[in-house]
């Protein structure tokens, strides 16, 4: 099995965990919401021996995709879910707050339409599609790592309050309550966790726990 090594860098004015998936032998690296601060990113992924091959976005918000646009001249291939495509390409509410916005304003490279395994780049991953937070959020998964986005973060959850809806956040979370599996939980804000610690602990998951 390749051996990987998982890095997370804090970015941006929100603390957003970016993730960088290297490949050990090769140096092929997948990121994980480039949110902000390239130089933060791409020192971490020269201290790593890594080249950028692979961004992967868990939802449109800006705080995880503002450094995509100068991170992509790398030539990685862009992945988002189809729901959140637009969030890309368009300004928002969020526009005004940013004096300089350097999100990237092209579309994705690669758009996913549903829930499944992929392999983009050579990084095979599965995703998981868990609306809620936004539309179009997805959970990342690399063998027993999750990455949750801002759907699931220790001991609590995303916000419904920028484009959520509460139905869809229950029923996704109720399916990554019963995914069969533990994984370590990679969330976008705040400390790393397991399934397992937050099905027990999360009061956000109370009612999905298995009597
Ligand atoms: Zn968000
Ligand atoms: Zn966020």
């Amino acid at each position: 099995m390749t051996d990987y090594e998982i890095r997370r860098v804090t970015v941006g004015t929100l603390s957003t965990n970016c993730y960088i998936i290297a490949n050990k032998e090769t140096g092929d690296a997948c990121v994980i919401d480039p949110g902000d601060n390239l130089t933060l990113i791409q020192d971490a992924l020269h201290r790593m021996k890594a080249h950028c091959r692979l961004i992967l976005l868990t939802h449109g918000h800006f705080d995880h995709i503002l450094a995509v646009g100068d991170l992509r001249s790398e030539r990685a291939p862009v992945c988002i879910h189809r729901a959140d495509a637009h969030c890309l390409t368009e300004r928002d509410m969020f526009s005004p707050l940013i004096p300089y916005d350097p999100r990237p304003f092209e579309e994705a490279d690669y758009v996913f339409d549903k829930e499944g395994s992929y392999t983009v780049a050579g990084f095979t991953f599965y995703v998981l599609h868990t609306p809620g937070h936004t539309k179009g959020s997805v959970c990342y998964q690399f063998d027993d790592n999750l990455f949750t986005g801002d759907t699931l973060f220790k001991g609590g959850i995303g916000t419904l309050d920028f484009g959520g809806d509460a139905d869809d956040m229950r029923a996704s979370l109720q399916m990554l309550c019963k995914l069969p599996c533990d994984y370590t939980v990679y969330p976008g804000h705040d400390e790393k966790t397991t399934l397992s610690d937050e099905i027990a602990t999360n009061p956000f998951l109370r009612e999905f726990k298995r009597r």
